[in-house]
């Protein structure tokens, strides 16, 4: 079949992958002039930094691509387990490692925060659980395939609805099982994983720990921008036509089908059509006489970032591949998100690949990838917002490090709500489409594949099962399972 895909984001390029790789002739047609999407990465003076993602999980999601396209990995991707998964910093001079190792991490909460080792080992086995029972089934099945839900595993979670904690919220979860107030917003701070507000998202979101902790968080050779690289050239390989500087300005349909896409300058036909867009802006734009999924697009969304890349003229030994330093009120903070503002205290995470890919800073000094997180776009002030939120985001790093760091900037480049937006089309600019605050959340993410147009299919962030990395993967993998 000719399979023709919108978009070369990390799940576009997956799904070409997993189509070529059936034998498919897969052509995919990419707005910007570099495959990636938010995965890609920014060059500043001798600094390099990745865009947006900074922590890779679940690799066993790539490793399968290279699997299914029968293409050694070696040599192609590489990654190593991070032995610290973060260090947390707090304003009272309370700094954490959050070691890999669950029985170091349970040691050190005990030693820092006084907390019994028992209490982190049951929470951690209570995610393990919660994503056994579930993980298979809302994160690697469509939820919108009869199949899906006649077998026995969903049976089996369906009876285990009332321990999943579905109506009760994450913070209550983790109040329950950890006791400290540190440990419980550091616990809390998993919600932001797919943007979401712990007050509010519901406990079952408390699997997101499991992730880190059990399967590991990990640092591809080369950073995050290697994977886009390597499945790239891994397409390619397998035959992948990609056509950059490419917008698609329409979804051709007929009798019901889609049949075609529309470029700058041609019609192109195709047997089945994937789109990678991001859905709202896949149907206001590209498909504007065909009837919406208006309550799926009416969804609220997750929330956005704001980004500092800052080269860094020196080297912080305290300091590992991802770092935060919390605000002093967690729940003030996700307040001010849900009013659409953003806080004058924020947690300010850093990554910094120059800890592990030296190349990616000068000599004795770090690149510094200085996030927060931000309300999605609604029209504010941002150039105002962005002027404080900088000085705030300073004079905070500084108190903590106890150093000027505005002296130590030698570059900067900033990314925010709206340029996310208009770098990858995401609406209102959010990190991972629509936002998981509330319970019915995994059943208002649109398809991966249109129940009104044949032969049209849907993968990325802001379809099921969400955003993230890994769970764009897994779209890419539900599309080639669901076409028919
Ligand atoms: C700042 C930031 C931090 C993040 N941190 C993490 C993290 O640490 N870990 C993690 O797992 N995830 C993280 N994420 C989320 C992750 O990056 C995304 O979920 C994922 O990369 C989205 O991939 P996607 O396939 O949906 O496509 P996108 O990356 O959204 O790309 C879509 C592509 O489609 C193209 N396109 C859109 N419209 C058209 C059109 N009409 N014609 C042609 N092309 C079009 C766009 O140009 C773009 O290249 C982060 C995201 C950001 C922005």
């Amino acid at each position: 079949m000719r399979i023709g895909i919108i978009g070369a984001g990390i799940a576009g390029i997956a799904s070409a992958i997993r189509m070529a790789s059936k034998g498919h002739q897969v052509q995919v047609f990419e707005a910007n002039a570099y495959p990636g999407g938010k995965l890609s990465e920014v060059r500043l003076a001798n600094y390099r930094f990745d865009a947006g993602p900074s922590l890779f999980t679940m690799p066993m999601y790539v490793e399968e691509l290279f699997q299914i396209a029968g293409v050694s990995i070696k040599g192609r991707f590489e990654y190593e387990r991070l032995p610290i998964v973060c260090n947390y910093f707090w304003e009272d001079s309370t700094r954490l490692h959050a070691f890999a190792d669950k029985n170091d991490f349970a040691k050190e909460v005990a030693t820092k925060l006084g907390v019994a080792p028992e209490k982190v080992r049951q929470s951690l086995a209570d995610s393990q659980r919660k994503y056994e029972v579930t993980g298979k089934i809302f994160l690697e099945k469509s939820l919108h395939k009869i199949s899906t839900w006649t077998n026995l595993k969903v049976l089996n979670a369906m009876l285990k609805i009332p321990s999943l904690d579905l109506f009760t919220s994450m913070n209550t979860v983790n109040e329950r099982h950890l006791a400290h107030p540190k440990l419980v917003q550091l616990f809390n701070r998993y919600a932001t994983y797919n943007g979401s507000n712990p007050y509010k998202a519901p406990g079952l979101l408390s699997i997101i720990p499991h992730f880190e902790y059990e399967i590991g968080a990990f640092f591809p050779k080369g950073g995050m921008h290697s994977i886009t690289q390597s499945l790239y050239e891994l397409a390619k390989e397998k035959g992948v036509v990609f056509h950059f500087n490419t917008k698609i300005k329409a979804i051709k349909t007929q009798n019901g089908k889609a049949e075609a896409l529309q470029t700058e300058t041609d019609d192109i036909a195709f047997d089945r059509i994937i789109c990678n867009m991001d859905v709202f802006h896949a149907y206001k734009q590209l498909l504007p006489n065909e009837k919406h999924p208006t309550r799926i697009l009416k969804q609220p969304k997750s929330t956005s970032a704001l980004i500092f890349y800052w080269g860094i003229q020196r080297q912080f030994p305290e300091l590992d591949v991802h770092n935060i330093f919390f605000s002093d009120d967690y729940k003030a903070e996700f307040e001010q998100l849900e009013a659409g503002r953003i806080f004058d205290d924020p947690t300010v995470y850093i990554n910094i690949t120059s800890k592990l890919n030296p190349s990616d800073a000068p000599v004795a000094c770090e690149n510094w990838f200085t996030m927060i997180n931000v309300p999605y776009n609604a029209g504010q002030d941002w150039d105002t917002l962005i002027a404080q939120t900088r000085e705030h985001i300073l004079a905070k790093l500084s108190r903590i490090l106890q150093t000027d760091i505005s002296k130590l900037i030698a570059c900067e480049a900033i990314l925010d709500p709206r340029t996310i937006e208009s770098r990858t089309q995401s609406h209102l600019g959010s990190l991972y489409g629509t936002s998981s605050n509330n319970r019915m959340a995994a059943f208002m993410r649109h398809p991966n594949f249109s129940s009104r147009i044949q032969h049209l299919y849907f993968c990325g962030g802001s379809v099921h099962p969400g955003g993230g990395i890994p769970l764009c993967l897994l779209s890419a993998k539900i599309v080639s399972e669901v076409m028919d």
